[in-house]
């Protein structure tokens, strides 16, 4: 009965989302790794750009990372991108192009945990598999009325509930409920499909489950970005695979003791950053990542030949198909608006007609 409620519920009131057009495994599996950590409004755009460029495995295994990571700039959490790409690949190796649909196969793929296994073989492939994300942890806690249930106790809640004659449409509809009416605050519980067998509801402790989790420790993590560009482009780094803007371009980073710590050219040229002139500074740009809040003070220089061999001058023609984080286009936009009031400050040549 429940079951048959949700179900009617979602086919009538469910959001119109292009993924939800397709069973096509890889579209179901872009969209599920597009949506973690970003919201639906801002993935649709890229999703679709993505799935223009990327339509199978095998066009994306064949693409270089950089145009990838270049189409997910602005989305973050560009080890999501990676991961993707080295799936992509390993399905075309060792699967001959088809994704599999084991459990144990997909998930042995780089990238894939426990809920995106659930959704896309639910979604795609019809498996009673489970899939708990953020919407639906807050759906079941509330139907059993829990207060901080653990993500194997969620599990097995989310296995008993799952609708074995359809799974992919229960699954779907299970979020769309979290996403739609069981939302974090205020929840529409008199609209909700399943409100006749919610314990929270008939308790009244709808409002306090779940509790929410603690909240994560945040570093502060301060850094010298150096922003050397000529006419001839913009010196830039190809950031390693581990840590931030992993795999990434962006101008040579180097750590600061603190937002108040003077530069010091001796530490700077042990990291092989040499300065030919004096630094103009810019202002500050915050990144905020779940567990670090990132500040990066710029500063305008030129930079000392010879550089590390992994730098390049990369023109701006060429920068547009690199991969870069959004900071670096906000550190852009700091410099030219202080290259701008140079040039007005400056004593113009009167023309004479
Ligand atoms: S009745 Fe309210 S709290 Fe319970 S599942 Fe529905 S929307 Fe959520």
């Amino acid at each position: 009965m429940a079951r048959g409620r949700l179900r009617a519920w979602f086919q009538r009131c469910q959001r119109e989302l292009p993924w939800r057009r397709t069973r096509d495994p890889w579209a179901i599996w872009v969209s599920e790794v597009m949506c973690q950590q970003t919201r639906v409004d801002s993935a649709i755009p890229y999703y679709e750009r993505f799935m223009r460029l990327y339509p199978t495995t095998a066009d994306l295994a064949a693409a270089p990372v950089d145009e990838l990571l270049s189409l997910w700039s602005g989305l973050g959490y560009y080890s999501r991108a990676r991961n993707l790409h080295r799936a992509a690949t390993q399905v075309m190796r060792d699967h001959g192009g088809r994704i599999p649909c084991t459990e144990s196969e997909f998930r042995a793929l780089p990238g894939v945990g426990a809920y995106t296994a659930g959704a896309v073989l639910s979604i795609a492939f019809e498996q009673p598999v489970p899939a708990v994300d953020g919407n639906v942890r807050r759906v079941l806690s509330r139907l059993e009325d829990l207060a901080a249930p653990t993500n194997r106790q969620l599990t097995v809640i989310a296995d008993s509930w799952i609708d074995r004659r359809a799974p992919g449409e229960w699954t779907q509809a299970l979020m769309e409920l979290g996403a739609l009416l069981c939302k974090p605050i205020a929840p529409e519980c008199d609209a909700c499909p399943l409100r006749e067998e919610c314990r929270a509801r008939r308790h009244g402790t709808v409002a306090e489950r779940p509790e929410p989790r603690r909240p994560p420790k945040v570093k502060e993590v301060h850094l010298w970005a150096f922003w050397d560009e000529t006419a001839a482009g913009l010196v830039l780094e190809r950031r390693p695979d581990q840590g931030i803007w992993g795999g990434l371009w962006m101008v040579p980073l180097l750590a600061r003791e603190s937002a108040a710590a003077p530069f010091d050219p001796r530490r700077a040229a042990a990291a092989g950053i040499s300065l030919q002139c004096a630094a103009q500074p810019l202002p500050a740009v915050i990144h905020l990542l779940t567990h670090r809040r990132i500040l990066l003070h710029p500063l305008r220089v030129r930079l000392a030949q010879p550089w590390p061999a992994e730098w390049e001058r990369v023109s701006g023609e060429a920068l547009s198909r690199r991969g870069t984080p959004t900071s670096l286009a906000r550190i852009g936009r700091a410099a030219k608006a202080q290259m701008d009031r140079e040039w007005l400050a400056a004593p113009q040549e009167k023309s004479v007609g």
